[in-house]
């Protein structure tokens, strides 16, 4: 990126501290992305893909050059680092991102596109030209004219999700460590495998050891996440009886088309991802498997609200008990697990957390946008843990998706937050929080 082009109009960015943190967080976005870190939900290892420790070695080193000199890689591919603060009695703050990538498109031979001074108009990814990204579908990119707007070439994830937010919190901590204002003690963790669900399967709070901390894993700008979806996972087992075709008159039960009769039995034009928004729940079957003699379906139930959540699954055993009752000697079994809870209840435990993240999105310059998040975060699950973690946002756009795009000026914005935050908790002195 052109250096003097990107500080000559200053008035893109959100604020000062952003248009000085831009170029350090490109810089650094752009390193990462080039590095293939994709999950996978096949391997039932831990990180269940080795090479996400590419990126985690890297920046093990980079947090040392910058002066986190106890940045370290955990036995199961945590980066942790700390920056001491400078003010006695302030709390140790969580900055969190991922290393890892979707396993929905390749995450192989990354090619970032930085179009700079986005004139408007559709962009046409030069490695596949059927993927544009058309502004009249998308309104966040109409909104960025004149942002430097980074891609993949449409061959691949770009992979802002959540590289996005690990440039911004390695540039914020490089910067705070030549920093002189006041700040609080910073706890620097990337961890591995969000994407398939086990971000923080083996993340020691106690090793982290942090008050409270903030994921940034979000995308639009002045995002700030305090509620998420609750969810279980559930496992409906059909058991029929199996015989030979050839001699099954009378006795064949046949458990695929039984539990065939329990999808189409889910609702349809409503409590289905593809009819619902907002706050509106679902039970979606997501996999089926199985034989005449037996049959599995697994399905994910989600809402923000846990009453609901258990009327869901409540609805599935009774469609089950229905499907079966009609066959005598057939049988079902449904096994649920609790997958993460909507981190609202215990966030609303500690407002001032999510206070102080309101306030630093309004000292980067950015109005802060309340949203829900219909899915999960890293934070969810640390916050049912007990380290309460709001998640903000990266400036990308359109996860998971070949048209994955980030602003730099967006970028930079949730750098300069991160930095806001921990100079805002170290001017709050003990016992009076932000
Ligand atoms: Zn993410």
């Amino acid at each position: 990126m052109a250096e003097a082009a990107s500080r000559s109009n200053g008035a893109r960015y959100a604020g000062p501290l952003a248009a000085e943190l831009a170029d350090d967080v490109l810089a650094r976005f752009l390193r990462y992305v080039v590095i293939d870190t994709q999950a996978s939900v096949d391997s039932t290892g831990y990180p269940s893909s080795a090479k996400q420790l590419d990126l985690s070695r890297l920046l093990v080193e980079e947090l040392r050059e910058i002066g986190l000199e106890d940045a370290e890689l955990t036995e199961h591919g945590y980066v942790f680092a700390t920056l001491p603060g400078t003010v006695e009695g302030a709390p140790t703050v969580g900055l969190i991102a991922h290393v890892d990538t979707a396993p929905d498109e390749p995450g192989t031979g990354v090619a970032p596109i930085v179009h700079h001074a986005y004139a408007g108009g559709p962009i046409r990814l030069p490695g596949d030209p059927t993927q544009v990204l058309d502004p009249a579908e998308l309104p966040h990119l109409a909104e960025r004219v004149g942002h430097d707007i980074v891609t993949s070439d449409g061959t691949t994830l770009l992979g802002a999700d959540d590289k996005a937010g690990v440039a911004e919190i390695v540039a914020a901590v490089a910067y705070l460590a030549r920093d002189t204002a006041p700040r609080a003690t910073v706890r620097v963790g990337f961890t591995v495998d969000e994407e398939v669900g086990r971000g923080t399967d083996h993340f020691d709070l106690e090793r982290f050891g942090a008050d409270f901390a903030y994921t940034f894993d979000g995308s639009g700008l002045g995002e700030l996440e305090t509620e998420t979806f609750s969810a279980d996972q559930l496992k409906l087992t059909i058991k029929g009886v199996g015989v030979h075709p050839g001699t099954a008159k009378g006795r064949l039960v046949n458990a695929v088309k039984l539990l065939a009769d329990v999808v189409a039995a889910l609702p349809r034009d409503s409590l289905s991802p593809e009819t619902t928004e907002e706050r509106e729940g679902f039970v979606h079957p997501a996999r089926i498997v199985g034989t005449t003699s037996s049959a599995t379906l697994v399905l994910i139930a989600r809402d923000h609200d846990d009453k609901k959540l258990a009327e869901h699954v409540e609805l599935v055993r009774r469609l089950a008990a229905e499907v079966v009752a009609r066959e005598p000697q057939a049988s079902f079994e449904l096994e649920v697990e609790e997958q993460y809870r909507n981190m609202r209840v215990a966030l609303d435990r500690h407002p001032e957390v999510v206070a102080a993240a309101e306030t630093a999105i309004r000292r980067a310059g950015v109005e802060p946008v309340h949203s829900i998040i219909r899915g999960g975060t890293d934070g969810a699950r640390l916050t049912e843990r007990g380290l309460p973690t709001p998640n903000l946002f990266t400036g990308g756009q359109d996860y998971h998706s070949l048209r994955e795009w980030a602003s730099v000026q967006d970028m930079a914005a949730a750098a300069a937050t991160a930095v806001e935050l921990i100079r805002l908790w170290g001017e709050s002195v003990a016992g009076e929080p932000g």
